[in-house]
């Protein structure tokens, strides 16, 4: 059978669509007829199902042969929906979604044909070990309700890297990373979690928290090192941050409480968030209006032009640390990096450059007229005594 044969099928009445026992290759929608489902065996349908209807599709869902048998009653044209059609779907879809949904199939299964098909396994969410697809999702929503556990008992940690002044070598602020030990497992990376909060709403009370801790630690440099020029605080604000009614009334009362300039606060933006232009726009203006300095955080990776560059008004802009890491084997690297930073100058926008992990980027970095360093080279994120500390000890 073709494809374009495959679409749509024309059934006789009393004519069998496919058997018990048979292969599911396809789930069918009735565009026209009637469809009688059996068990094997039995003469009297299970149910009659009219135009308008879907069947067939468990057997494809759950990947086993067919349970029931199906026969036109009437003459019926039936369009047939194909195994990648859903199943293609299907590992897109969200693996806790996933997992529910095959929970609910295999309860689903076992009630509709308990008989039939004995050995149907019967998945509970306490008793999964068989099925990784349940295992990822299960692991996926404890690790939620742990994320939430750990937001409640104030365990996300804060560590801060610093930014480093090109030209002077001097700390100029920091960025303010999280981290989560995770009781069983260890550290989890804050890419892993982070996506996960961004996913439900707990993004909302931890991007806050977040704000808060790095505001005190800022508040904290302001107090034991008065002598230096006063330090920047970068934060990372995700898409689903910005769309939340009262996030800039909040963080602006969070900087306000803690005698803090909004311009000291760098909020790093990725360049992603620029894909549709005009909410971008929106997202942005109340934080412009508010005096926050803005920074478009992984240059390079997104898909924003120069022209929408201009238009949103950033201050900063971050490039990505793959543009570093590889700007001495791959000469495209390196071109980005020069043609940016002309740019950026001539616009009176300040560039920064992450991911520096040797004396040899920075020097390029420094001489391309890159205005800010953050990296290895210089040190790690720390926690906000051992920052303090690296202060007092040495000339930073
Ligand atoms: P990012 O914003 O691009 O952060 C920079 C990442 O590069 C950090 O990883 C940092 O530790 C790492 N890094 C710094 N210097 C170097 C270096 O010299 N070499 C290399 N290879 N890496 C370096 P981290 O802390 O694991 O964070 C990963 C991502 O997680 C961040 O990427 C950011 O997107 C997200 N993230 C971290 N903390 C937060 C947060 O508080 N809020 C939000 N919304 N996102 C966060
Ligand atoms: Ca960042
Ligand atoms: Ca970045």
């Amino acid at each position: 059978m073709t494809d374009k044969q495959s679409t749509i099928q024309h059934f006789a009445a009393g004519q069998a669509i496919f058997s018990a026992g048979d292969c599911a290759d396809c789930a069918y929608l009735i565009q026209s007829g009637k469809v009688a489902m059996h068990a094997p065996g039995e003469s009297k349908p299970l149910a009659i199902l009219p135009e308008g209807e879907i069947f067939g599709e468990m057997a494809v869902l759950d990947n086993s042969p067919r349970i029931l048998g199906a026969r036109a009653v009437t003459d019926c044209d039936l369009l047939l929906i194909k195994r990648s059609q859903i199943l293609d779907r299907l590992e897109h879809a969200d693996p806790v979604l996933r997992a529910l949904f095959e929970v609910l199939l295999s309860r689903l299964r076992s009630q509709v044909a308990p008989s039939i098909s004995p050995a149907a396994p019967r998945y509970s969410l306490q008793n999964t070990g068989e099925n990784p697809v349940i295992n990822v999702g299960l692991e996926k929503i404890r690790l939620e309700a742990d994320l939430l556990e750990a937001l409640e008992k104030d365990e996300i940690q804060m560590v801060f890297q610093p930014l480093v002044n090109l030209k002077t070598d001097r700390w100029a602020g920091f960025e303010a990373l999280c981290r989560w030990e995770h009781e069983a497992i260890g550290q989890v990376s804050p890419e892993e979690f982070i996506s996960l909060a961004e996913e439900t709403d707990l993004i909302v009370p931890l991007g806050i928290r977040i704000f808060e801790k790095s505001c005190e630690f800022l508040h904290q440099l302001d107090q034991q090192a008065a002598n230096h020029p006063p330090f920047f605080m970068s934060i990372n604000v995700s898409a689903r941050q910005l769309a939340e009614p009262d996030f800039v009334e909040r963080i602006g009362e969070i900087v306000r409480q803690n005698g803090i300039s909004p311009r000291r606060i760098k909020l790093e933006i990725t360049e992603t968030l620029m894909v549709d232009y005009q909410q971008a726009r929106q997202l942005l203006q109340p934080l412009h209006a508010r005096g926050f300095t803005l920074s478009l955080d992984d240059f390079g990776t997104g898909y924003s032009g120069l022209q929408h560059l201009i238009e949103l008004d950033f201050h900063t802009i971050k490039i990505d640390q793959r543009f570093v890491s590889s700007m001495f084997e791959n000469a495209r690297s390196l071109t980005m990096i020069n043609v940016v930073t002309d740019m950026a100058a001539n616009m009176d926008i300040e560039v920064v450059a992450e991911g520096i992990e040797n004396a040899q980027q920075k020097r390029v970095l420094q001489a391309l007229g890159v205005d800010l360093g953050q990296g290895y080279l210089f040190s790690q994120p720390l926690e906000a005594r051992a920052a303090l500390a690296r202060l007092s000890e040495t000339e930073c």
